[in-house]
């Protein structure tokens, strides 16, 4: 799969956010969007995933298989982590892959009981665990400590498969992912 992404801008009122921005995405490659805060990162993986509309531009093709981890986390707060992957749709041994990035028993807890960092470690299993073709995580590990973190990268990369992965983080991912990773600047 290859996605184009073609002099795409948009503004908000009088704030031009994304200025003519292009970029190609390969299957099986990992993407960092790179920029200051309110340079846009958000605003692009939006308009990627068509929840906001870009005035110019395009991103083709249009029917993508997308899953994401949103900036805001956007989790069922009423139900458990398992629940909450089944809601989506997600089959096979959701308690044993969850358990895997989790705290043991933390996935049968409801998501309103967790600490930030795990329920930021649920949003990452619900994208990884969902089929798609594009992977899209909006500072995926805000709130996550290092000593968690080399698992949790290991877990995406162990799942990602032939998958694009667009990753926004202040941090250096490309060191800490080991990966030849491509930075596109905003
Ligand atoms: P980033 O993710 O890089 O921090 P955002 O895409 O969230 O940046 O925001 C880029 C700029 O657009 C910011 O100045 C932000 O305040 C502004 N912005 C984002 N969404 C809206 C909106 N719905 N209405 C008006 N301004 C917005
Ligand atoms: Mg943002």
């Amino acid at each position: 799969m290859r996605i184009e992404l073609r002099n795409i801008s948009k503004s908000y009122g009088d704030l031009k956010v994304i200025e003519n921005f292009s970029a190609t995405l390969d299957s099986g490659k990992i993407y960092q969007i790179a920029g200051p805060s309110g340079s846009g990162k958000t605003t692009l993986l939006n308009i990627i995933m068509g929840l906001v509309k870009q005035d110019q531009g395009t991103v083709d093709p249009q029917n993508i298989r997308i899953s994401a981890v949103f900036q805001e986390d956007r989790l069922i707060e009423s139900l458990s982590a398992e629940d909450n992957l089944k809601a989506c749709g997600i089959t096979g041994n959701i308690r044993e892959e969850l358990d895997k990035i989790l705290p043991l028993g933390a996935a049968r807890k409801k998501v309103s009981k967790l600490s930030g960092g795990m329920r930021r470690r649920v949003c990452i299993a619900r994208a990884v665990l969902a089929e798609s073709d594009l992977l899209i995580m909006d500072e995926p590990f805000s709130g996550i400590d290092e000593q968690n973190l080399i698992n949790v990268i290991q877990y995406i990369m162990a799942h990602k498969k032939d998958r694009v992965l667009t990753i926004t983080s202040h941090a250096n991912i490309a060191d800490m992912f080991g990966e030849d990773i491509s930075v596109l600047k905003l």
